[in-house]
């Protein structure tokens, strides 16, 4: 059986980066992977002759975020978006009221304003509050301290709602208090017109990744672990399990034996959400020009409220909408059919009745992917930011963590993953790795 320094385990973001620091090192590393496929939950569309991002879209934020220097780095193109991150204003978007009238420029402003007021006093809500909170209590503290009628109560907490759905792929319920702060974006949002995978492939380049290989157990000891897929074993000094928060929460890898609770208490706590993404291709554009999206507020909006214009960097017309949390669990058991027209009754009440259909779709199913088994992390209610950190905790000197779950100040997201992939990589060589390093790609 071939010994390796380093094996692996998932080809997605943090396991190519970590696999990619490691063999730079001089190690001997290999990445085992499920998929027939590298990137994971980046995964880049062709079929149409165009790209659509199925993961991953956006960078949250380029200023301070280690993802922009890479991308440059790489000569990968990126289009400003900057509404990714559920905005209520900052871009241009047509918003809809309950009743489907285009609120006008000082109704949409004052229903932002409202959201900007309510977001001052919810920052000290959640400072001053207890562990047992979700984010649905502080809101609602927060709300109920203005005196505000029920219909521009129920705006501003309906923003919320769907925030926490995008952000959180869960119910604003089933969220902690704190499971929102680290969601502040630092500078423009950007996207990727020729496909996010190009990071996740640079990044690859050169690697010795074992495709098709779906890992069934990790058995370790302080000298070193055995990595068993369904045909062949693996064994390495140390080994990194970059699987998704989902795989481990189902139990999908057995651990023998089985992991600390430092590790495993933490993988219960932290919640894995569910987030939906559907694509639609029109025959031409039906809607206004020059809008980052369109939203729809209101009980109308309870499935589908928001719209993004991704004509730009899909270079067709093209609207992306999603659905996430409990709503996005039931989008998934839906047929494609059914899915395509529950949103084209939604952009029917909007447009009218000459909406087009769709020449083309793409639905998303992470939450049923036995791969992913959800989107992304969030800090659950009962959970604490430490908790994505505590899920990286060492095991015995040879067993490591690492994903976007196990990454505190920005976990659900790309850059989390990466980062957790160089504090893995860091922490098998016992020193410091300057991140820059992975800007040398090997051709
Ligand atoms: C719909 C959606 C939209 C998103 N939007 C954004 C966004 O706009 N911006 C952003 O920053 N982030 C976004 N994210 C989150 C981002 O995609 C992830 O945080 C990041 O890609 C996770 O990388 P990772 O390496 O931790 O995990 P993954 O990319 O999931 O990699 C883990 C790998 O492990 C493999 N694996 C699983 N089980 C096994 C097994 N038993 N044996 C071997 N291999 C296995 C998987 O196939 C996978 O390739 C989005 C995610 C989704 C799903």
């Amino acid at each position: 059986m071939d010994v390796f320094d380093t094996v692996v385990v998932g080809a997605g973001v943090a396991g190519v980066t970590v696999a990619n620091l490691l063999g730079r090192a001089g190690q001997r590393v290999i990445v085992v992977e499920a998929r027939d496929r590298v990137g994971g939950r980046i995964w880049t569309d062709r079929s149409a002759g165009f790209c659509v991002d199925l993961g991953a879209s956006w960078i949250h934020g380029v200023d301070g975020n280690p993802l922009t220097d890479l991308v440059e780095a790489f000569g990968i193109d990126t289009m400003e978006f900057t509404v990714g991150a559920f905005q209520p204003d900052g871009r241009p978007i047509a918003n809809y009221d309950p009743s489907f009238s285009l609120l006008d420029p000082v109704a949409a402003q004052r229903w932002a304003d409202d959201i900007h007021i309510v977001d001052e006093q919810l920052q000290r809500v959640i400072a001053s509050s207890s562990a047992d909170q979700s984010y649905a209590d502080v809101a609602a503290q927060a709300l109920a301290a203005r005196n505000w009628d029920t219909e521009r109560v129920q705006r501003v907490w309906e923003f919320y709602r769907r925030r926490t759905e995008e952000q959180c792929g869960a119910h604003i319920s089933d969220v902690a208090a704190h499971a929102l702060d680290e969601d502040v974006i630092f500078g423009d949002e950007v996207v990727f017109p020729g496909g996010y995978d190009q990071l996740v492939l640079a990044l690859a380049r050169g690697l010795d990744i074992r495709l098709n290989h779906v890992v069934k157990s990790v058995v370790w000891s302080e000298s070193g672990a055995r990595i068993d897929t369904e045909t062949t074993s693996f064994e390495a000094r140390n080994v990194v399990i970059t699987v998704p928060l989902g795989v481990l929460k189902a139990g999908a890898i057995e651990f023998v034996p089985e992991l600390p609770d430092e590790v495993a208490g933490p993988i219960e706590r932290i919640g894995m959400g569910v987030f939906v993404k559907v694509f639609l291709q029109f025959p031409q554009r039906f809607w206004q020009d020059d809008i980052y999206a369109i939203r729809q507020q209101g009980p109308a909006g309870d499935t589908w409220n928001s719209w993004y214009d991704v004509s730009a960097s899909c270079g067709q017309s093209m609207l992306l909408t999603f659905s996430g949390g409990p709503r996005g669990r039931e989008v998934e058991a839906m047929s494609d059919e059914q899915v395509i027209d529950s949103v084209l009754d939604s952009l029917k009440r909007i447009y009218g009745e000459s909406v087009p259909d769709p020449v083309n779709h793409w639905v998303t199913r992470w939450g049923a992917d036995p791969y992913s088994l959800g989107s992304y992390s969030h800090v659950a209610h009962g959970a604490t930011h430490d908790d994505h950190d505590g899920m990286a905790t060492p095991v015995g000197g040879v067993l490591h963590l690492a994903g976007e779950a196990t990454w505190s100040t920005d976990p659900a997201t790309v850059n989390g993953a990466l980062l957790s992939g160089h504090r893995a990589a860091e922490r098998i060589l016992g020193e410091p790795i300057d991140l820059t390093t992975l800007q040398a790609v090997r051709s």
